[in-house]
């Protein structure tokens, strides 16, 4: 169920749907997202779905992980990178591989406790996490490369967009039931603003819970 097989099998299936960074499909292809689950769900870890992790959460699709991290990557290589609900920790360990640095916030301890722990298990060192509300960003550690947000803000809060270094990008869903993913990006004289596809992503909560 986690053989090599089921995994390339999945990767056709992205690339089938367009995912076309080569250095994307790499790390989805290496990494093991069937850790990022507990044991009952592990077997479907390598269908193209969203799946529970708990706390009424999912750990994001493999197509949506995909086209965020291609999306980030878009104009270049980046250094800090800051994601805004942590859940299991699968986009987080996927980013890891291929950036500088990731700060990831979670509101959910448990969640971010799990998280922590597999991405020690894969000797991933480059990731700082937080116990706190993203909606707040992360501003000690700011000004980012790019944002990465997995969970949908009715509006993108003004933090965040301060918290982008000039040129910097933000992949965000955006809405409540209907959400579109954009790409915001900042520029000398304000914030750009792309709209790419249709998605859908459980919304961002406001403050934290233990
Ligand atoms: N990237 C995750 C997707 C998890 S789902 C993964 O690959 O598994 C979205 C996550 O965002 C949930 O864990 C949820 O608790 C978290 N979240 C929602 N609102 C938040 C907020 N204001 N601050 C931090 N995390 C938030």
């Amino acid at each position: 169920m986690t053989s090599q097989r089921t995994r390339e099998r999945l990767i056709q299936r992205l690339l089938d749907q367009g995912i076309s960074n080569g250095a994307v499909l790499d790390v989805l292809r290496m990494t093991p997202r069937h850790l990022f689950l507990d044991e009952a769900m592990a077997h479907r870890a390598y269908e193209d779905v969203a799946l529970p992790i708990g706390y009424q959460q999912t750990l994001s699709q493999p197509y949506v992980v995909a086209r965020m991290t291609e999306l980030l990557l878009a104009a270049g290589p980046l250094g800090k990178v800051l994601e805004i609900g942590t859940g299991s920790g699968y986009q987080t360990a996927v980013l890891a591989q291929l950036v500088e640095q990731v700060y990831s916030v979670e509101r959910i301890k448990p969640l971010l406790q799990k998280a922590r722990q597999r991405l020690r298990q894969l000797k991933l060192r480059n990731v700082q996490l937080d116990h706190a509300d993203g909606g707040m960003g992360w501003p000690a550690c700011g000004p980012y490369d790019a944002i990465v947000v997995t969970a949908a803000p009715e509006r993108i809060p003004d933090e965040l967009l301060a918290q982008l270094a000039l040129n910097g990008r933000m992949v965000v869903p955006v809405g409540g039931a209907t959400q579109h993913l954009q790409i915001v990006t900042r520029t000398a004289s304000g914030y750009d603003t792309e709209i790419v596809e249709a998605v859908y992503f459980v919304p961002l909560r406001p403050g934290k819970e233990k």
